[in-house]
């Protein structure tokens, strides 16, 4: 493996604090918030709107072609909620963040999400889905389940992907 820096996932369900995780950590590590969502949408990686489900009905091949060069060069926090589609060879850690049912409840009227949506993503949260979804993909050494609840939990988090960040370094440092 060539990367100077490590890429990490950050994944959930819609509304369990992926881009504020990722913006934060940004901040602090100086990687790089690769925001999935508005790669879809500035390089039209999608086969058209969804009306239903307000949202991209998402091309995964484009998707990979158009981030492919950037992650490859590692130093990438992924920020999607998803993380099946990225092959593992280019990932060093995925963060799964949970939320109890009333917390994402709140989060996901507050964004005025469409009913059939909001229930879906109530589901998958209650259900595992992505917490399955990343150890199905990923070696369970690098996947990491944290709740997201409050600000405290958001910080605990942050500080403790640093932590990692640092040990990966001096593992990886030649
Ligand atoms: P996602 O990117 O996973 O959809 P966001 O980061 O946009 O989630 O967060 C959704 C909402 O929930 C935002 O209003 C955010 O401020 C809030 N939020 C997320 N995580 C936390 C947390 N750990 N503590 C407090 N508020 C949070
Ligand atoms: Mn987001």
């Amino acid at each position: 493996m060539s990367r100077s820096l490590p890429n990490i996932i950050i994944t959930g369900t819609p509304g369990v604090g992926k881009t504020s995780h990722c913006e934060l950590l940004a901040e602090r590590t100086g990687l790089k918030h690769v925001s999935v969502n508005q790669v879809v949408k500035d390089k039209e990686c999608h086969e058209g709107w969804d009306e239903e489900y307000q949202s991209w009905i998402v091309d995964e091949d484009k998707l990979l072609d158009a981030i492919e060069d950037e992650v490859k060069q590692g130093g990438c926090i992924i920020d999607w909620h998803a993380c099946d589609l990225f092959p593992q060879s280019w990932i060093d850690l995925v963060v799964v963040l949970r939320v109890d049912t009333a917390t994402l409840y709140d989060r996901l009227i507050e964004r005025k999400y469409p009913e059939a949506k909001l229930q879906e993503n109530i589901d998958s949260e209650i259900m595992d889905v992505l917490l399955q979804e990343a150890r199905d993909s990923y070696d369970e050494e690098i996947v990491v389940e944290l709740r997201s609840v409050t600000a405290d939990d958001m910080e605990s988090n942050v500080d403790r992907i640093e932590q990692w960040l640092k040990q990966w370094k001096e593992n990886n440092a030649s």
